[in-house]
């Protein structure tokens, strides 16, 4: 394979695709490949500085780590070198070759989407898609193959820190790559772009300068611009933008870290910037997204704050730093306490990584709730993206409930779109109401048709309704907010009698069936049924419809069951109390019928079309549906009979 100019490797397919949407990008803001190119040379001084602690020979003389900028205009070659930890031979093939990146299918094919779809309207089709592109190559960090925006060729120069042998690697952004290696290369990496035609206003020093103090000016490290004659200046402020004094920073500075930390499109919802003083310090620059990251229900449930050691990049998978349930910040922290030295697997438990957590969840928590005091509306949209995941933390840590439950947020019955707390929601209880009642299911629609609920909209009681799978979890562990018990409506006995009916729902107490009348049926429903239903009962619940199915006090909430069976967990046979409502006509005329002559077989099958229904208001199957069309048919043509 090793040939004069080296071997030929092909790009991986996604890669292949993704240059040539690169290559052919009507995207404006091409100027971020350079951003991308910054980040990532920032990215590798900061991995040879970690490795230099406990391999200082690595750095060698060469000590002063930083990015340099060289535009030369007479063969139009941009190159942007740093002197940090440079790859190997097999790191080049695996790190411009691949993406490895989970995501990244979907962002080709999101990626090829907007491409292709030429709107109508030129203008407004290509804004949106200029939008959808910068979006999507923030969100997913495509990062150096964004070079192939300006250049027709690209040639990288690397050696990898402690090795003797450098390469070059080379591409057009066609398929393929050819690797050789290169005699006298500096340790780090030199990216040579062969600029477009089009692209060589970023060969212009004045242009350059503006890009990296629009987007690079927080990076840790100086920036250098060198001119064709040797000449360097310095572009950046070249200290880390987190190090800073808050008052010496702007919103714009604080967007622009935000977007090369996060990898998220949007903007920062809230900024949090503190300098911890007194026992343990530390620095906290973090950010609540305004959107949802694509990977938030990932099954790792990896936060994404980087850790520091005194502005030493450590690692940005320290799982003991921030909460599961807080994974959704972004940002970095920078601790001066912690051991320069000390290793990323023994990190975990640290007693002082604890204590920062610990500072971290505090203040995350006080900043929610100022933000959801003042503006009530910017906290239901930051409920919306995250309110799910803040919600694992009721039952993940027990410590913090007290302060977690008066920032989460329902929807009820009563409340339309509104986002409740759980102070709005006991202050308006009725006097007499001891209970927060709640209904669990997937759809809040759906919730709000169900017969459960019907004799507490008619109290003018409201339910919060229960639809993250995650209110499955924490329900059950924790019991009461302000010394009110936590209630399904599904669920036990609904004790409403203590509540006055408002005057419409009232049902009309003249026809009610004779009590003696209603027990009978009951009696013989029970019988009929047998062992398909734990208990039949009359009920409060009702005012509209003429049966429900509820759990059992103590039983498994029906929907909790549900989920569990969706999840192929093994369960006992549950079964359910159908409650009948004694004023509704149906009921109602059929216990007039018990005891007459020839009616039982009449009343048997009504008493299995009563569960049915139960079971096709909770979405369940009916267990044999070709009984019941015989039964419903049956019953139709008597009463058309008559
Ligand atoms: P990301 O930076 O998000 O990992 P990129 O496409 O920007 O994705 O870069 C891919 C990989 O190539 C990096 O993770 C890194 O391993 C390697 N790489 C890129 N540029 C450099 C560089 N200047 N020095 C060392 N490694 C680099
Ligand atoms: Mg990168």
């Amino acid at each position: 394979m090793a040939k004069a100019n080296g071997e030929r490797h092909a790009f991986q397919a996604e890669v292949s695709k993704l240059l040539g949407l690169m290559a052919n990008s009507l995207y404006r803001d091409k100027e971020i490949f350079l951003r991308e190119l910054i980040s990532n040379a920032s990215d590798a001084c900061d991995k040879l500085r970690y490795s230099a602690i406990t391999q200082p020979d690595l750095l060698g003389d060469d000590t002063a780590l930083a990015v340099t900028i060289m535009p030369d205009s007479t063969s139009s070659v941009l190159v942007v070198a740093d002197n940090g930890i440079g790859m190997s031979h097999d790191e080049l093939i695996d790190n411009l070759g691949t993406i490895a990146r989970s995501g990244t299918e979907a962002f080709v094919k999101q990626m090829a989407e907007s491409q292709g779809d030429d709107g109508q309207d030129e203008q407004s089709g290509q804004n949106e898609q200029d939008g959808l592109a910068a979006g999507l190559i923030g969100q997913f960090g495509v990062g150096f193959y964004s070079c192939f925006m300006v250049a027709k060729r690209v040639e990288v120069v690397t050696r990898r820190a402690g090795e003797t042998e450098g390469w070059r690697w080379r591409s057009d952004g066609t398929g393929s790559f050819t690797i050789a290696p290169e005699a006298d290369a500096a340790r780090g990496t030199r990216i040579e772009l062969h600029l477009r035609k089009d692209a060589r206003e970023f060969l212009e020093p004045l242009r350059i300068r503006t890009v990296v103090k629009a987007y690079s000016d927080h990076v840790g490290l100086p920036i250098w611009l060198e001119n064709e004659s040797g000449q360097k200046e310095m572009v950046n402020e070249g200290s880390a933008l987190w190090s800073r004094p808050k008052s010496d920073i702007d919103e714009d500075q604080y967007r622009e870290f935000y977007h090369h930390i996060a990898h998220m499109p949007g903007d920062p919802w809230h900024t949090i910037h503190l300098h911890a003083e007194g026992r343990i310090e530390y620095t906290a620059l973090l950010f609540v997204p305004d959107t949802t990251p694509f990977d938030l229900f990932d099954p790792v449930r990896r936060h994404r704050v980087r850790l520091y050691v005194r502005r030493v990049f450590i690692t940005d998978e320290c799982e003991g730093l921030i909460p599961p349930y807080l994974r959704f910040m972004r940002g970095v922290v920078d601790s001066n306490d912690l051991a320069l030295n000390v290793s990323r697997e023994t990190l975990q438990n640290d007693p002082i990584l604890a204590k920062i957590r610990t500072g971290l969840v505090k203040r995350v928590f006080s900043e929610l709730e100022k933000r959801a005091k003042k503006t009530p509306e910017e906290y239901a949209s930051f409920w919306d993206n995250f309110g799910a995941v803040l919600k694992e933390g009721l039952y993940e840590d027990a410590e913090q409930k007290d302060r977690l439950l008066p920032l989460v947020r329902f929807r009820s019955t009563g409340g339309g779109e509104r986002w409740l707390s759980l102070d709005d929601y006991v202050d308006a209880m009725p006097e007499q109401q001891e209970a927060i009642y709640y209904m669990s299911g997937e759809d809040p629609d759906a919730l709000r048709r169900s017969p459960q609920i019907e004799g507490f909209r008619a109290r003018g009681i409201d339910v919060l309704l229960m639809v993250d799978p995650v209110d499955q979890f924490w329900l059950p562990v924790i019991s009461t907010y302000k010394e009110k018990p936590f209630r399904s409506v599904t669920q036990g006995a609904a004790d409403l009698d203590k509540f006055a009916v408002s005057d419409e729902a009232k049902p009309d107490e003249a026809d009610a069936a004779p009590p003696g009348e209603m027990d009978k049926l009951i009696a013989l429903v029970k019988l009929t049924l047998a062992d398909a239903v734990k208990d039949v009962r009359t009920s409060e619940r009702l005012t509209d419809s003429p049966v429900c199915l509820v759990a059992d006090e103590g039983d498994l909430d029906m929907h909790l069951e549900r989920l569990l069976r969706q999840h192929k967990h093994e369960l006992p046979e549950q079964k359910r109390v159908l409650e009948i409502n004694p004023s509704h006509d149906l009921t109602r005329a059929l216990a007039r019928m018990v005891g007459q002559k020839g009616a039982s077989e009449a009343l048997e099958d009504a008493a299995h079309l009563l569960m049915d229904q139960a079971l096709i208001l909770e979405g369940e199957p009916v267990p044999d549906p070709s009984a019941f069309t015989k039964r419903l048919s049956g019953l139709v043509s008597r009463a058309l009979a008559e």
